[in-house]
């Protein structure tokens, strides 16, 4: 059965895409329907058909899905940051937990898989512990901040997002009454004139320290007292900075970070390990989750204090801290150089000194780690105990696997954020001889698509 543009149909959203939309199929023909959700019926009219599938557009709800709820913010919907608010939280967890099966049943060809039950918030708002804003002005000329409307660079006023802490509020509102008094100019990405583009507002959840970077497009902000008095009236504040990006890009941040007050970062900490972080750094960006993930990751790791393990893609070396205090050693290697000095000073900062870093591809600094062992170390080969791999979205080169697989580990944990590129790469080391023992979802991302997993993968002795 195929259809055409304008062809109007019913339908039952079963599950939902990346960008949130509801997806539902009709003998086999499958339907994208924005701003629908799993459960509801719907009428919807096609837009765009192809040959087995269509994007189509909601007419009407002929029944509502009984996991439809308000959504909290008053911008949902034209908003790009959450796909989910019409969901219900519970729903959500299940959604996500459907996808990682789904994903490892289909891409990886597993059955019987051991799923424990997803990780979700006790309360799913007000996670995020950074925020960026960007800075504009409305048809009258009056400035505004909040997000940009979903694929567009269209700022939607909004200086409460229920993802990020409230008092990203109060510290917008003291920087643009700043602007105003002090006739402070905005950034026009069209002209590539005004000053100030981007507000950065990071909060150590653990510490209640608070950092603020302006990124401007300049050297310098004009009465920088009168800013920092201001800001200085928010309880936690620690560090107040510029930071300096004159190019005509989308990259929010510019390279060179200035102090303007305080410190030059704020503390922050997950379990017992402490870091520091400094507006440029990479941070995880909802602690609670992010605690629950690491501790899941050690867990899977079962440690003893005797271990050589591996934290592959460490970033700042979050992982690596957590693990070095179980193991006998831990070696970490991240491609970001930046990341890498301060996975060194969080290290230091720690007391950590079983802990050593590389800069560089994990696919090329562990083959070439494995071939000088084996010429040091004439017929003996690299052994790791357990390995750890947290990549991005596209996962593992085969060639890395092969490596991981090489050096023996009893144990492989993998954290993923994308479970499809997950199940790819745990079907290989499934074929060479690792079995499927523990899968658990944690939600690191209430009210957006995004599901982050942990699975332990296990050496099959022979
Ligand atoms: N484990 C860290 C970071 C995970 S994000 C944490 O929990 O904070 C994935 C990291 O992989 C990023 O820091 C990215 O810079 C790094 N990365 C991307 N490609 C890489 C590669 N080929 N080799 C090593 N690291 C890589």
């Amino acid at each position: 059965m195929s259809y055409q543009k304008n062809d109007i149909l019913t339908v039952t959203i079963e599950d939902m895409g990346h960008d949130g939309e509801g997806i539902g199929k009709i003998e086999g023909y499958t339907l994208f329907v924005k701003d629908t959700v799993i459960g509801d019926e719907a009428e919807v009219k096609i837009m765009k058909a192809k040959k087995t599938y269509a994007y189509a557009r909601l007419v009407r709800i002929v029944k509502p899905s009984p996991h439809r709820v308000k959504p909290v913010c008053p911008v949902a919907r034209p908003c790009g940051g959450c796909q989910l608010q019409m969901l219900d939280y519970q729903e959500q967890l299940r959604f996500k937990e459907n996808k990682i099966r789904n994903n490892l049943q289909r891409i990886g060809g597993f059955s019987n898989i051991p799923m424990e039950p997803i990780a979700g918030m006790e309360y799913p708002f007000r996670y995020r512990n950074k925020a960026q804003f960007p800075v504009g002005k409305d048809r009258d000329g009056r400035l505004i901040t909040g997000f940009y409307a979903g694929r567009t660079h269209q700022i939607m006023e909004n200086r409460n997002c229920f993802l990020g802490v409230e008092e990203n509020e109060t510290i917008l509102n003291l920087i643009l009454s700043w602007m105003e008094e002090c006739r402070v100019t905005a950034y026009d990405e069209t002209t590539g004139k005004g000053l100030v583009r981007h507000v950065l507002i990071r909060y150590g959840f653990t510490s209640g320290e608070y950092m603020v970077c302006l990124v401007v497009n300049g050297k310098q902000v004009p009465e920088k007292e009168k800013l920092i008095e201001k800001l200085c009236t928010v309880p936690g504040m620690t560090s107040i900075s510029i930071s300096i990006n004159q190019e005509q890009t989308n990259v929010i941040m510019g390279n060179t970070v200035r102090t303007l007050w305080g410190q030059s970062y704020i503390t922050d900490s997950i379990g017992e390990v402490k870091y520091q972080i400094s507006p440029l750094s990479f941070y995880q960006v909802n602690p609670r989750q992010t605690k629950k993930l690491y501790e899941l990751a050690l867990e899977y790791a079962g440690l003893t204090g005797e271990e050589t393990v591996w934290d592959l893609y460490c970033g700042i070396g979050t992982i690596s801290l957590f693990l070095a205090k179980k193991a006998k050693k831990v070696y970490g290697v991240e491609i970001v150089p930046d990341a890498i000095r301060d996975a060194k000073q969080n290290a230091a900062l720690n007391g950590i000194k079983n802990a050593e870093f590389f800069v560089g591809k994990a696919e090329e600094i562990l083959p070439e780690y494995y071939e000088d062992y084996a010429k040091e170390h004439p017929g003996e080969n690299a052994h790791a105990d357990v390995i750890v791999v947290d990549p991005p979205r596209k996962g593992c080169e085969e060639s890395l696997l092969e490596t991981m697989v090489q050096m023996q580990p009893e144990r492989i944990v993998y954290v993923s954020c994308d479970s499809a590129t997950l199940a790819r790469d745990l079907k290989v080391l499934c074929g060479k001889g690792y079995e499927l023992v523990r899968v658990r979802g944690v939600d690191q991302f209430p009210m957006t698509c995004h599901v982050e997993c942990v699975v332990l993968m296990s050496r099959v002795t022979k």
